[in-house]
Parts: structure tokens; sequence; C-alpha cells
């Protein structure tokens, strides 16, 4: 099945669902009908109560080769298969492993949770640490990078282990919480350091945590008063969104302000459990937004991404970022080249609102932090002029603050159509590509438009529809 095929059946639908949803089987065959035991085939039913409670989908997670097995006979266990789960840990919740829809890595489910053995081909430039996290740690499990935010690993536990992890070396280690130890320690670096506002939780998935054990954490990073704002990483709401509980979000309410950022990659992920999970955050005024990771095969499709992103908006979480994979092991197949994430900028500035873009970053190798990479806006500049080219390629010449030592540049007779230079000088303020959407549209609504008289004969002024003489003799 295409992205396009799986992504269809992942509308966010609000409205209520009480019923444990049925596994789908893989290869196509037919899904239990509701009422029947799902998991694994053959097993007892389980009841709504334990499929909505948080604790029994972490007891009943996937963690062996041989479940994976057993949950999907379809599934050929490979050599690789095996390996790669040897390697990297293996967890999937029964929540998330019901959004399987094909055991294929055509399935972004299936591609993002179940092990794969192209995971153990890894190029030399892979590095366990490749953005130097372990190097700007000043306190165990606690990272300081930028001047104003610090990062907590408050567990190395996650529901579901992403296959393309760019925190493996923590999370492959025995799932463990911060020690009171670690937490004095950090609390007292974040005293000692007030410029640091802004203090990010994340592992691992600190909503994994219990909701006291996490309490402890959020309480004693809040008692720091040059704290303003805390922040919590996490993939519940995508992989276990009935760990939104009114008793967890009762609790984080008490120490706003309080962000959370959570992480969906594939509009399938958008289901009503994730909508309603990410609707109890928002209505508690916990701003919520989102950080998906580019892959290759699951959303690396302007479509996809497209779709992604307005559910997003739907269900009220803020695109974030959308990431660069990093250059961790295990996930070389999953890389794109940088230029499909520009491409991708490219297609979604002018078809959708600002609201629901992500800045496209790269965490650059060697701890250099983010970096955003955008299309290129900017033609050309000069003292007196910038050209900046917009989403369907019209060039405007945007005026500088006018100096009357620069000078402008004397009007020249005109003769043949405007140019980038003409665009820089002020001869003219605006070339426009013939037959776009838009301009047809205005064409049509207003024609009486194009026989305004003209205002645009000073050098440089941009007049909305009216175009420099020269513009419209091109
Ligand atoms: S939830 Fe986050 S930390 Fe956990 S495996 Fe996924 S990407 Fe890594």
């Amino acid at each position: 099945m295409s992205n396009d095929a799986v992504a269809s059946r992942s509308t966010a639908d609000p409205t209520s669902v009480d019923e444990p949803p049925s596994l789908s089987p893989c290869n196509g065959a037919p899904a239990p009908a509701a009422g029947q035991s799902w998991f694994p085939k053959g097993s007892a039913l389980v009841k709504a109560t334990d499929w909505n409670d948080w604790r029994w989908q972490m007891r009943h997670r996937i963690r062996s080769v041989d479940r994976l097995a057993e949950m999907f006979p379809e599934l050929g266990i490979s050599e690789g298969l095996r390996a790669a789960a040897a390697r990297f840990p293996l967890a999937i919740t029964p929540y998330y492993a019901s959004l399987i829809d094909q055991c294929s890595t055509m399935d972004p489910v299936f591609s993002m949770s179940v092990p794969n053995g192209r995971e153990i081909w890894n190029p030399p430039f892979l590095r366990d640490d490749p953005l130097e996290e372990d190097r700007d740690m000043p306190v165990p499990g606690l990272i300081h990078r930028y001047p104003d935010r610090a990062l907590v690993i408050a567990t190395t536990a996650c529901a579901m282990y992403c296959r393309h992890c760019t925190r493996k070396r923590v999370t492959s280690s025995r799932e463990s919480r911060i020690s009171e130890t670690r937490l004095r320690r950090s609390v007292a670096y974040l005293r000692s350091n007030p410029g640091i506002k802004d203090v990010i939780i994340s592992g691992g998935d600190p909503l994994t945590l219990p909701t006291d054990a996490l309490e402890e954490i959020v309480k004693a990073i809040r008692s720091v008063p040059s704290v303003e704002i805390i922040r919590i990483g996490t993939r519940t709401p995508v992989t276990l969104p009935m760990r939104i509980t009114d008793e967890l979000v009762a609790m984080l309410q008490k120490y706003h302000p309080l962000w959370v950022n959570t992480h969906f990659n594939h509009p399938v992920e958008l289901t009503a459990d994730a909508a309603r999970a990410c609707g109890r955050l928002v209505d508690a005024g916990i701003p919520t937004g989102n950080q998906a990771v580019l892959l290759k095969g699951v959303n690396d499709d302007i479509e996809v991404m497209e779709r992604l992103l307005r559910g997003l908006i739907r269900i009220r979480v803020r695109p974030y970022y959308l990431f660069q994979c990093d250059l961790v092991p295990g996930v070389e197949h999953f890389r794109t080249p940088l230029s499909k994430g520009i491409e991708i900028m490219e297609a979604l500035r002018g078809r959708m609102s600002g609201l629901g873009i992500p800045d496209f970053v790269l965490d650059v190798p060697h701890g250099g932090g983010k970096v955003p990479l955008l299309p290129q806006y900017v033609v050309s500049a000069s003292p007196t002029h910038t050209v900046l080219r917009n989403f369907e390629g019209m060039l405007v010449s945007y005026p500088e603050p006018y100096a009357e030592d620069m000078g402008t540049s004397p009007l020249r007779p005109f003769a043949g159509p405007a140019r980038v230079c003409d665009l820089l000088s002020g001869q003219s303020s605006v070339i426009r590509p013939h037959s776009t959407e838009r301009h047809n549209r205005r064409r049509l609504s207003a024609p009486q438009q194009r026989t305004r008289p003209e205002r645009g004969r000073q050098v440089g002024m941009i007049t909305g529809d009216i175009t420099s003489t020269r513009d419209r003799n091109a």
C-alpha cells in the first residue's frame, strides 16, 4: 500500500472510541470484528477499561522478536530483523501496533516501529552521539548547549522505541529514571546558572513515568526562580494517547507556564485517541507543538506532509520543527538528502497558512545546534533595493530606507522586458510570472485594475497590482 493509501484512513475523528480497536492484521487479512479477541489472535477479549489504561498498554508492549512474530504471523522474521532488534531496543504499544495496516515498509507505522535489517548497515560518518550532547553535559543527564536553555533527561524509557530515534545511546540502556542525586545536581546547576530560562524535560519519554514521579521532577525544576518555562518532550500522544489522563493534566497545570512538544510524523497517527489526548493538553492551557522528523518512505512526500500539517492544526497542535534525520546508527535507510526538505518547504509556502508550516532544521553535527534550512527568497540586494522572490516566482523590488547620500539610478528609457538588475536599481518594481492561478483570478475578478492610472512611476515603489510601465510592456 502506498503512503497515500495508508494516509487515507488518517483523518482525526474526534468522535469517542470506547471499544478497543481491532488489530489490523498483516497482508490484508480481514480485521477481527469488534468484540473478538485481538491481542494476540485467539486470546481473551481485552476489556475497554484495560485498553484505555496506559499502564496496561505499557505492560503489554511488544518487547521481543518472538512476541512480534506471534502478533504478526505474516511477518517473515529475517536474520536482519533479529540483528536490528538485538542492536536497538524494541517496544511497540498495543495501541500503536493497532495502527499497522500491513507488514511492509510501505506502511509508515510499521516502518517507524518494527526493526529492519537495514538498520545494521551503517556508514562510518554515523555516530552514537552526533550532536555531541554528552560533551555539553556539565552534570550527568543535563545538556546545556544554548545560553538560555537546558535539557534534563528524566528517563531512558519510551512507550515505543522509534527506529529513527536520535538518542538511541540513551534509550538503548536499561529502562531507568533519573535518580534523586542526579535531580538534585541538575537543580543545583540550574540555580547556579540563572541565564537558563527554559528547561526541557526529555528522555526517553518523561510521560512514561508515573505521575507522582514526574511531578517530583517538574516541581524541583519549577522551584528554581530563574526558570521561566518548562517544556516536556513526549511521543505519548502519538504512541500511547491514553497516557494523557485528567490526573496527569491536572498535575501539569500546577506548573505553568508549561509547554509540550510531541512528535507526529504521519497523518495516519492522527487518530481520534490522539486528537483527544492533544485536546486535553490544549484545553488545560498547555501549548502543544509538534517536532516531526523527515523520513524516507514515511513522510518525504508533499501530499503526505500537507495532510500531516493540516491535521495537526485541526487538533490544535502547532507544527514547530521538521527535523532532518540525525547522523545516528540505524537510520541510513530513513535519511533523505537535505534538498528533499527544502523542496517540501518550497511547496508548502503559499500552499498553506504559515501557522501550519514548521521550520525545517538540521541539528548540525559536532554539537553546532539547529540551523534552519530555507528555499532562497532573496534573489539579490543593493544598498537601495532588495529583490525578493515569492512562492509563485514573482520577483519584487523592496526599497530600502531612503538615504539621500545613496541616491538612486535615474530612470532610463524602457527597452525590452525588465531584468533583475532593473529591480535592483529601482528601475522596475516587479516582474510577474504570466498565468499563475492568482494572476488569472485577478484578471477575471477585477479587469478594471489593469487600466488604473499608474502610480508606480516613483522609482522602487511597490503598489500592489500596479507594476512599472516597463513591467507592463514586458
Ligand atoms: S519517543 Fe523520542 S526518545 Fe523515544 S524512541 Fe522515539 S524519538 Fe527516541
